[in-house]
């Protein structure tokens, strides 16, 4: 099988040659707080592709998207945060690693594109790095523009894509600008599609696969594919909601999606006529709201009228956890209850505890939703332990894994240049 890494450049085949500027497609689109970046990790994601750059002498132009401002310039959406935020990382992380370094100068521009940009982008030096204003700024890259993307390209000599998350778009700087540069994919990328791919081509088996988190509508071609590679599926959240309504239990007041009643009930079919396992709940958190401060623990799932299952039960975490010891490969996606409320964190809680401890077995996170919670839990971890990886793909990972051609991607395979 060719797999698709074969057929894409990454950052090992950089000409020595390339003269002039690297533009480099990350995706800072981070939390603001107060005018100030409120989370660092999509920016220390895009370290080691900037460390290799900066090592090759090339000079750097970063581009990223925040937000949706609609083509029209938001003075609260500025990356100018990003560009301090990034200098005092770098500041950090080059002065603890090589002390005698002077940390490289990160230059902001405060337009997307324009005279004042192109020169600046003329002046860099090796070391140095620029900035770019918020994408969405311009019209030009939600409608994939020729002249706009043509416009970025003629600002470096070389360009390369560490944003996966934005790769199931076909937005300019995803898809356009490779066309007039030579291509390659970032370190982050690369990452990502390895460990995507691993577990939807050939994931060591058994292959666990845990379902929670609220929407089936919007996951159900992933959830498909999931079901048929799986050999067991373990589920909480809304899905599981669901499920237990399919099979005719009562939910109370609990989020259930009414209009995936039948596609769940399909689901459990599909694993009943196949060889994939599912675990339902056998145990329950329940509470009156999900901003509740008293929960209780329910013996079985018929959830009395008015209240909701917000998380699941000890005797259903325990009962998981064992069957994940058996795994040797776990995608995992959406919490498994209300984990915004950490009364209701206890299931999604010990699962990634359990997941994190266990050496042998490969682990996927993925989703916005579930890295954050997940990435809460392991707050005080300084390092994730080895086969242990949080996609950050977001809505790109799921379609990735459906098994979708992501635009991003093939324009990096040369089908674009
Ligand atoms: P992701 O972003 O990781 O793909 P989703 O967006 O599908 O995950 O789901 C996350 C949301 O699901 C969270 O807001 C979480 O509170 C909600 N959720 C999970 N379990 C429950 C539950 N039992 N009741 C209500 N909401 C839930
Ligand atoms: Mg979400």
């Amino acid at each position: 099988m060719t797999t698709l890494l074969d057929q894409i450049s990454t950052l090992n085949d950089l000409p020595s040659t390339l003269d002039g500027p690297v533009l480099v497609r990350v995706d800072y689109n981070v939390p603001l707080k107060d005018g100030k970046v409120a989370d660092t990790f999509r920016l220390e994601m895009s370290l080691p592709t900037i460390h290799t750059l900066l090592r090759r002498g090339a000079p750097i132009i970063l581009m990223s998207h925040l937000g949706r401002p609609k083509g029209k310039v938001v003075p609260g959406l500025s990356l100018r945060p990003v560009a301090e935020s990034l200098s005092q990382l770098l500041e950090e992380r080059l002065s603890s690693a090589t002390p005698s370094c002077d940390p490289p100068q990160v230059h902001f521009t405060p337009q997307v594109l324009g005279e004042e940009v192109s020169a600046r982008a003329r002046e860099l030096s090796p070391g140095e790095i620029l900035l770019l204003e918020n994408l969405r700024f311009h019209p030009g890259e939600r409608a994939n523009d020729e002249e706009f993307a043509r416009q970025l390209a003629s600002l470096a000599a070389g360009y390369v894509n560490d944003a996966f998350s934005a790769c199931h778009r076909a937005h300019a700087s995803v898809v356009g600008v490779p066309q007039y540069l030579p291509a390659f994919a970032g370190h982050q990328l690369v990452r990502e599609v390895e460990a995507l791919g691993r577990v939807v081509e050939e994931p060591a088996r058994p292959f666990a696969v845990v379902l929670g988190g609220a929407k089936i509508a919007d996951k159900l071609p992933v959830i498909q594919r999931l079901v048929e590679l799986a050999d067991l599926l373990l589920v909480g959240g809304g899905i599981a909601n669901t499920m237990l309504a399919a099979r005719g239990h009562s939910l109370g007041s609990s989020l259930v999606e009414e209009e995936m009643v039948e596609e769940a009930g399909k689901i459990i079919q599909q694993c009943l006529s196949s060889h994939t396992r599912l675990v339902l709940p056998q145990d329950l958190v329940i509470a009156g709201s999900p901003q509740s401060t008293e929960m209780e623990i329910l013996e079985g799932v018929e959830v009395p009228e008015g209240m909701m299952a917000l998380d699941l039960g000890p005797q259903t975490i325990n009962l998981y956890q064992r069957h994940l010891r058996s795994a040797r490969t776990v995608f995992w996606n959406g919490p498994l209850g209300y984990a915004e409320n950490p009364l209701f964190a206890g299931a999604t809680r010990a699962l990634t505890l359990e997941l994190h401890a266990l050496h042998e077995t490969e682990v996927v996170v993925g989703g916005g939703d579930t890295v954050s919670a997940v990435r809460e839990v392991l707050k005080s971890h300084p390092e994730l332990r080895k086969g242990f990886f949080l996609s950050t793909g977001g809505g790109a990972s799921l379609e990735f894994m459906a098994g979708r051609e992501l635009p991003g991607l093939s324009a990096l395979t040369g089908e674009g240049n």
